[in-house]
């Protein structure tokens, strides 16, 4: 394993930032630390960096034990949120900076930074300053400065959240190739569940300071560890309630939910129940079957309010006994009136495989 974080915990006076937290990664991955504000991700990051010092616990970056370590000893860089870049340098004598300081010799310091800025797609602006360049180029800058330090590791702290949600968009895919090009082991803070989910090949989540799972995205969606990060990731229905033998039932349901048989696992105690919204089939016509009798798995209830998404609808479903439901539907079909109108009586149904049983 190319980073061992074993036991880690931070303190700042008598708030822990982040307890007791254990974790690897690989080299290689392109690894996310997932969480709500405040969760501790970026205090584990500077961690790794050197920047803050753990106040119990081991830092192990390819083998060698972190502690007492100072940031530019480390066999890794670094790249903010707000991607400094020097405003009076070039974009080439920015990226060799790094470089001239570790007196590199100036043949092969152009080497290597004609060689990043190519990677990042800037070879044709290496002679502007960074006034003169989009958001996204100087965020490119700040990468190719990084990488041409050749890492380990990089480090990213929030590296999109200052560009306009377009940009995001596009610089995702640049990130996620140029990771797979240089193949250099990333890790990035962010608190944006949609950007961990479609980057990273493992995230971990973190709430309270506290590692709560560490995951693929397919995983930490479809099988989440507990109710906090099954309602971190996504859009949950999650209902409390108590379990004998496959069957669920809960004061917030009028027809108890039947289970696969076996999912209920080892779980004792109090227990919630989830299900996606997208799991939740919705029709206007009552379906035979289970949902005809409305014994399990399914509710009879009404539109509350829609939101036409493009590519999906999300409906707020009211059932009979006040619950409310959130359901997404797919726009499968081309029509110009894709999302029914509040209001429209609906029956919802599920197959015993979409609720996840959660620890509560
Ligand atoms: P965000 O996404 O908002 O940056 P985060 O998950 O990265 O949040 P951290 O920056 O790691 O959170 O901070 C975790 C907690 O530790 C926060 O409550 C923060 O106020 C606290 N904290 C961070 N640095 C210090 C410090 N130097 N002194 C005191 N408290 C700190």
């Amino acid at each position: 394993m190319l980073i061992q974080c074993e036991n880690v915990t931070k303190r700042f006076g008598s708030f822990t930032a982040v307890d007791d937290v254990s974790l690897e990664i690989a080299a290689g991955e392109f690894f996310s630390l997932l969480g709500p504000s405040g969760c501790g991700k970026t205090t584990l990051l500077r961690m790794l960096a050197g920047l803050e010092t753990p106040s119990s616990g081991r830092i192990v970056i390819d083998g060698v034990d972190m502690a007492g370590v100072p940031p530019n000893r480390r066999p890794v860089n670094m790249v903010f949120q707000s991607y400094a870049v020097f405003p009076h340098m070039t974009v080439a004598d920015n990226v060799a900076y790094g470089l001239k300081i570790d007196r590199v010799p100036a043949p092969e310091r152009e080497a290597r930074v004609a060689e990043a800025l190519a990677l990042v797609k800037l070879a044709d602006f290496a002679r502007r300053r960074p006034d003169q360049l989009s958001g996204g180029q100087r965020q490119r800058v700040a990468l190719a400065r990084a990488l041409v330090k050749r890492p380990k590791v990089l480090l990213l702290d929030e590296p999109l959240s200052a560009l306009d949600a377009k940009l995001r968009d596009a610089m995702r895919g640049e990130l996620a190739a140029i990771q797979r090009e240089v193949g250099v082991t990333f890790v990035m803070v962010t608190h944006d569940q949609d950007e961990a989910l479609a980057l990273a090949s493992r995230c971990a989540l973190m709430i309270n300071g506290t590692l709560q799972q560490v995951a693929s995205p397919g995983d930490l969606y479809e099988f989440p560890a507990n109710r906090f990060v099954a309602d971190f990731i996504g859009t949950i229905n999650l209902f409390e309630g108590t379990l004998a033998g496959s069957l669920f039932t809960s004061p917030a349901l009028d027809t108890p939910i039947r289970l696969e048989p076996g999912a209920t696992g080892t779980i004792a105690g109090p227990v919630w129940v989830g299900i996606r919204p997208e799991k939740i089939a919705m029709t206007q016509a009552k379906q035979p079957g289970t949902v005809d009798s409305l014994q399990a798995n399914g509710a009879h209830g009404t539109i509350v309010t829609s939101a036409y998404l493009g590519a999906v609808t999300l409906y707020d479903v009211q059932a009979g006994n006040g619950t409310m439901f959130k359901v997404s539907s797919a726009n499968a079909e081309r029509s110009a009136s894709q999302a029914l109108p509040a209001g429209t009586p609906v029956w919802l149904h599920w197959s015993p495989s979409a609720p996840m049983v959660l620890p509560g």
